[in-house]
């Protein structure tokens, strides 16, 4: 059985769809094992969202990607078409925006939780993400309007991306007796 770690974020929060995003899980026949809702203060965020050139380069190429989509210039909206640059900026309003209002943790467990829930969630952007999932079918945000707003994605939710980050989040967000598992 593998664990992984789900935020719902302040704008699914804000939105009311905590019982909508866990009844999605639970269908899929994945078990809660871990919640609570919080504000987390910036330390914590930080700690999630790690200042990592590998992990801002992602981002930053997300944000890129929509760009070149849309064959937007990305030196002229944003002033630079670096990627870790790019990164290091939406980890700065990730923070600002995750301490923004409540958020609710969980910790689900199943087989292949990580992956499943990944399924589950969609595409990191909504524009992207196929209908079916959460974020396909509750938001419709993009990077190019997200950066017009100087904010970064609204995509309603957070989900491990793999094992090793699974891991990692449990731990941070969880302590052990916090969890009910099996
Ligand atoms: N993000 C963003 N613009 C991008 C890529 C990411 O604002 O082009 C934000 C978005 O909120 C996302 C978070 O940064 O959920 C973390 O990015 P990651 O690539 O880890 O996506 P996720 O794992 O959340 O799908
Ligand atoms: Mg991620």
């Amino acid at each position: 059985m593998e664990k992984t770690f789900v935020m719902v974020k302040p704008d699914g929060v804000r939105r009311g769809l905590v019982g909508r995003i866990i009844g999605r899980f639970e269908d899929a026949g994945l078990r809660l094992v871990g919640i609570k809702i919080m504000r987390p203060d910036e330390g914590l965020v930080r700690r999630h969202y790690p200042d990592d050139p590998g992990w801002l380069r992602i981002v930053g190429e997300k944000t890129l990607g929509t760009y070149r989509e849309y064959g937007m210039d990305p030196v002229e909206r944003m002033g630079t078409d670096d990627p870790v640059e790019i990164g290091r900026w939406v980890r700065e309003g990730l923070v600002e925006f995750i301490t923004s209002g409540p958020v609710v943790a969980m910790v689900w467990e199943g087989n292949h939780a990580v992956e499943v829930v990944r399924k589950l969630v969609g595409s990191t952007i909504p524009l992207f993400a196929q209908p079916g999932t959460i974020r396909g079918d509750f938001s419709v945000d993009s990077p190019d309007l997200a950066n017009r707003e100087g904010r970064p994605v609204y995509n309603l939710i957070h989900a491990s991306g793999d094992a090793e980050e699974a891991e990692r989040e449990v731990k941070l967000w969880f302590r052990d007796e916090e969890l009910c598992t099996s």
